[in-house]
């Protein structure tokens, strides 16, 4: 299995598919784009299926999420996903996405055996998603999640990335709209993982700030530390349930002490946390005559040196090289 020194046991794995995204989130990458990844470095989806069997079957991995960079703009995603839902025992899988495109393709993933899907939005209204994403899509979100819902995907959560001045007077309305659908809502705390390194600490909007502007409107009941569990998710019962909503507090609640998770990206590097400085390579090891075992491995030993937290309440935290898309968030 996948343990590290301080005892954790990484049984969820986030594969980012590609660096390249069709929206431009400003608290994710600059309005340019950025200096993408060459194709011949990127995992094939053959080597991607065969890092997942790996992953499930030597190394005790149950739940694979697909990620980026935007995953449905990969090519390959389907039949990944039902290569992957083949394996034995069978993974969990599940997607995050902004949801351009989902429209189309919601019904054939869940057809290749895609179990969820969080789909990501900021703002009910449409010229505050172009101003946060750089593009005029607001209405092909909700397309997407429409149709999800009809593709029987279940549950759908809605990450929510509240930005102060742009879209933070939202947050009620927001879970207005959730409650509604019966989207599962998370606020996700603005994190330093920008291309632009734009990230401030006195400029995000905190756990805290979000929860007071929900309770404004809604009665909070927690679910229990119990529930958090490694879930980086605090989850509250709204209006007595069965509605839910999510905070993921990453800046000021961190939950390393739980993390469960490993991480791939799209050029085959395994990181042991999302804000880690280094990184180890998988790919050669891949491209060479290497075999499941001797790759199991090098997971094993990048994922043992994981370290106690994300250093995040250092005051010298240094951000990791790779912004947030590169990684897979
Ligand atoms: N493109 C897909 C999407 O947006 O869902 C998948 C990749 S994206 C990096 C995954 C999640 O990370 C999204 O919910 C996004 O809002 C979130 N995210 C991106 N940059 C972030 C940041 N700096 N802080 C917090 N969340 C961020
Ligand atoms: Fe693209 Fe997702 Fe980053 Fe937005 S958050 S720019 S959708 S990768």
């Amino acid at each position: 299995m996948l343990i590290d020194t301080y005892g954790r046991v990484a049984t969820d794995l986030r594969v980012s598919l590609t660096d390249r995204c069709n929206l431009r989130c400003t608290y994710c990458m600059p309005e340019e784009g950025l200096q993408w990844l060459a194709k011949p470095d990127l995992l094939t989806d053959d080597e991607i299926v065969r890092m997942v069997r790996i992953a499930v079957t030597e190394l005790g991995v149950k739940d694979v999420r697909f990620t980026g960079g935007e995953p449905l703009i990969r090519p390959g995603l389907v039949g990944i996903v039902e290569r992957c839902a083949a394996l034995e025992p069978r993974p969990k899988l599940s997607l995050t996405t902004n949801g351009l495109g989902l429209q189309r393709t919601a019904q054939a993933l869940r057809a290749a055996g895609l179990d969820r899907v969080n789909v990501s939005l900021d703002t009910l209204r449409p010229e505050v998603f172009r101003t946060l994403t750089r593009r005029d899509r607001h209405h092909d979100v909700i397309a997407g999640l429409d149709a999800a819902r009809a593709a029987g995907l279940d549950p759908i959560k809605v990450n929510t990335v509240l930005m102060r001045g742009t879209n933070d007077d939202e947050a009620p309305e927001l879970l207005q709209w959730a409650l509604d659908h019966s989207y599962e809502l998370r606020f996700i705390e603005q994190m330093p993982l920008d291309a632009q390194h734009g990230w401030q600490r006195d400029g995000m909007v905190t756990a805290d700030e979000i929860l007071t502007a929900l309770r404004s409107r809604f009665d909070l009941a927690p679910e229990g530390e119990t529930v958090r569990g490694s879930a980086p998710a605090e989850r509250w019962l709204v209006n007595g349930g069965p509605g839910r909503v999510g905070v993921i507090a990453s800046v000021t609640r961190p939950f390393c002490r739980a993390c469960d998770r490993t991480r791939l990206t799209a050029d085959g590097q395994v990181r042991n946390c999302l804000f880690a400085r280094e990184e180890s390579d998988l790919r050669t090891a891949l491209r060479s005559d290497a075999g499941d075992a001797e790759i199991a491995e090098l997971w094993k030993a990048a994922m043992w040196g994981k370290k106690a937290g994300s250093g995040l309440d250092d005051p010298a935290f240094l951000q990791p090289e790779r912004p947030m898309s590169a990684i897979g968030g």
